[in-house]
């Protein structure tokens, strides 16, 4: 017989809603041992309740190392990427305060960033993914978020510049509008690259006269998508 991995079985808890600390805290055992040390990620990645930003019919599976759908073909990324692309974004020169996300989905990477102590900033193009996710946050007290239903290729003009900028769907290639709206010494975090093809994490760094770009990891995002949806 088979057993299942031991990070997707939650222990006993005494009363009738699965208590998931335990798999939390193998997830954060598994981020540490691939890698992630920022302290404030991995304290804020322990605390989150990661199942409340999925069906309840995928909660079984929501510490384990993969990506799971949100819905309307999007997914949820796995929890290696979310470090991964949160401790890129952090390990900044400067202090990341303001931070720019593009593409709310089920609000877990927000959530993230708000409890890492930034200020966040969220746009998706997908009108209900955004209610949802307001009523996510509020749940969970994480008040430093703020959510805009548009394009995200536009950014979000009025609040910029941002320390931090995060795109959590692939577009072909370096959204301008989003360089230009990062801080002196900002970071742009985005996957980069066709759906189906190869898609390359990408970092971009806004220096004293120009730009700076250094490609990372091999990643697979669903893509960045023009227009708003209702
Ligand atoms: N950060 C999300 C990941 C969701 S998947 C999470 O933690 O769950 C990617 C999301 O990007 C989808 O919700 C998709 O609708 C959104 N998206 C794609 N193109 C976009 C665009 N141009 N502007 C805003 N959001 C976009």
């Amino acid at each position: 017989m088979r057993l299942p991995a031991v990070d997707a079985v939650p222990p006993p808890s005494g009363d009738s809603l699965p208590d998931y600390t335990w798999a939390r805290a193998a997830m954060v055992a598994r981020l540490r041992a691939q890698g992630i040390t920022h302290p404030k990620i991995l304290a804020a990645m322990n605390t989150l309740a990661r199942e409340q930003f999925i069906d309840e019919a995928l909660r079984m599976r929501v510490y384990d190392d993969c990506s799971l759908p949100i819905g309307q073909g999007q997914t949820l990324s796995q929890p290696y990427i979310v470090a991964r692309m949160t401790e890129l974004l952090l390990s900044a020169n400067n202090p990341v305060k303001r931070v720019l996300e593009i593409g709310t989905g089920s609000g877990y990477q927000s959530a993230v960033l708000a409890q890492c102590g930034c200020s966040v900033f969220t746009i998706e193009r997908i009108e209900p993914f955004l209610a949802v996710a307001k009523l996510r946050h509020r749940a969970l007290g994480l008040l430093n978020i703020r959510y805009l239903h548009r394009d995200g290729f536009n950014g979000w003009p009025s609040q910029a510049p941002f320390d931090g900028i995060i795109v959590t769907a692939a577009p072909a290639s370096v959204p301008e509008e989003l360089i230009a709206q990062l801080a002196p010494e900002g970071r742009l975090i985005v996957p980069i690259g066709a759906q189906g093809g190869a898609q390359r994490l990408t970092i971009i760094t806004r220096t004293q006269a120009a730009f700076h770009c250094q490609q990372v990891d091999a990643v697979n995002f669903v893509p960045m998508l023009p227009g708003e949806q209702f």
